[in-house]
């Protein structure tokens, strides 16, 4: 292919990427939105499978196939309540393909001074990506355990590592030798593996904005070393928006990134038998529809619980109904309810609920203490008092939505069971609150039919 073309299209490439990140920052533009940045993506492939030096096209068809199978299976069976593992993974073997880039071509060209601080970029934060994105995903699928795991002596063995990393990166950007190379990338590999597992569950939303984002500055890296613009511009992009998304989170959770991947923090902490064994105020579908449709204005909280028991279509129901009776009503959306960003936007435009009646933290917030009721859908973490009150919470200091203000608190939930970070919340024991025991969706569409009938 024509060099000139393959800039051009390169180019048109990159325009997809950026107007496609664009549009997704708002809900209305998103799906569109993503498949332009598809689009993106399938012209940067085409262009760079006819313009390189491709010596074999057998080999990459076959990839493509089985790639293709395991994408679509992946996107169909996996529920939205697992999407951050799958992102892990995802971010995994992003970071893996390009530490394998980097690696190939330091076999091809040991010597070549010019890509050598790139290689070695490319294939340390590859290879720590891909180990540490592993061990993220088999955290919160519950194959290792989401508590920090640490030894004794972690942190020094961690420092002594990162020096050794440090130590050979300078010296094989001196003068390259492949056995600095292999040890560079195995101590990459390892330090992956120690560095995320003394990062409790709790965290892991953030470590795996993180990796994301160390996903795509590998991906630039691996961009330099081959010569590739687009492979360049579209890990800066993911490597930007990837630390943009890391410092929401950190801030939404009030923690610090350095205090995060220093690990020990935020597992499933405090007496686990305490949990649940003080007296609360039950209440039937009958006694909240009476208490709803009453009420002047409403807030809802959707929670993760909501995304389990796909409640989110007959959560629109309620809220017509009572918007029918001219009540008020208003969703307030945590930045890490659920268990992926964003995952409660997706949720409510999945079942049309209007974007401006969906609320943030910042905004909703002071609003609670004039609202007569608060409607907790499946929600936990997001509203649990503790972390404003109990400095030896795991999530104190994490802003919340304070639900405890409104006039009622409604909650409704199956159990007195914890939510992601095991710990008890104080909220289902108050005067004001009212607890409902019950799966999300057969509870609201029990309430759909008793506020109709009110
Ligand atoms: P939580 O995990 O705190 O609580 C969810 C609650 O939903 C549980 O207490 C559970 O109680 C209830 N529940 C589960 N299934 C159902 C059901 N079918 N019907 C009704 N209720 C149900 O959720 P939050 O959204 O409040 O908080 C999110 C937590 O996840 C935070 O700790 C956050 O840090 C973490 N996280 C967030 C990520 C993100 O990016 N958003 C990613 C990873 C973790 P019960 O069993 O009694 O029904």
């Amino acid at each position: 292919m024509n060099e000139n073309l393959q800039s051009v299209l390169y180019l048109v490439a990159a325009v997809a990427f950026i107007v496609g990140l664009k549009r997704l920052t708002s809900p209305a533009t998103a799906r569109n939105g993503n498949r332009l940045a598809a689009i993106g993506m399938l012209v940067a492939t085409v262009t760079t499978l006819l313009g390189r030096e491709i010596v074999s096209y057998t080999g990459i068809l076959v990839g493509i196939v089985i790639g293709s199978a395991v994408g679509a299976i992946a996107a169909r069976r996996i529920e939205m309540t697992d999407m951050p593992q799958l992102v892990a993974a995802f971010n995994g073997f992003g970071g893996g393909a390009s530490a394998f880039v980097a690696a190939t071509e330091f076999i091809r060209h040991p010597g070549a001074i010019d890509t050598r601080i790139t290689i070695v970029l490319s294939v340390l934060i590859g290879s720590i990506t891909m180990t540490g994105s592993f061990v993220a995903f088999a955290k919160l699928q519950g194959l290792v355990s989401g508590n920090p795991i640490s030894f004794k002596g972690q942190k020094w063995f961690d420092g002594v590592l990162a020096m050794a990393i440090a130590t050979l990166g300078v010296l094989l950007v001196i003068s390259p030798t492949s056995l600095e190379f292999w040890i560079l990338t195995l101590l990459s590999l390892v330090i992956g593996v120690t560095r995320i597992l003394p990062i409790g569950g709790a965290d892991m939303p953030v470590v795996i904005a993180f990796l994301n984002a160390a996903s795509g500055l590998a991906a630039a890296a691996a961009g330099f070393v081959i010569g590739s613009t687009v492979l360049i511009i579209s890990g800066a992009l993911v490597g930007a928006s990837g630390l943009i998304l890391t410092s929401i989170m950190v801030k939404a959770m009030n923690r610090t990134l350095i205090g995060v991947l220093a690990g020990g923090f935020g597992g499933t902490s405090g007496p686990q038998e305490e949990i649940g064994q003080l007296p609360v105020k039950r209440a039937t579908a009958d006694d909240v529809a009476i208490t709803l449709a009453y009420a002047r204005s409403v807030i809802v909280v959707p929670g993760y619980g909501l995304a389990v028991a796909q409640a989110q279509h007959v959560m629109k129901d309620l809220a017509a109904a009572l918007q029918e009776k001219n009540v008020e009503v208003r969703f307030a959306i945590h930045p890490v309810a659920g268990r992926m960003p964003g995952h409660m936007n997706v949720l409510l435009a999945e079942a049309d609920v209007p974007y401006d009646q969906l609320y943030d933290l910042e905004t909703i917030n002071r609003d609670f203490s004039r609202t007569d009721v608060a409607l907790v859908v499946g929600a936990n973490d997001v509203v649990n008092p503790a972390a404003r009150t109990d400095a030896n919470s795991p999530i104190y200091g994490m802003p919340i939505l304070d639900v405890d203000a409104a006039t009622t608190c409604v909650v409704i939930k199956r159990s007195l069971s914890p939510g992601f970070a095991g710990i008890d919340n104080p909220l289902f024991y108050l005067e004001g609150t009212l607890m409902m025991f019950d799966d999300a969706r057969k509870a609201l569409s029990d309430l759909v039919t008793a506020v109709k009938n009110v």
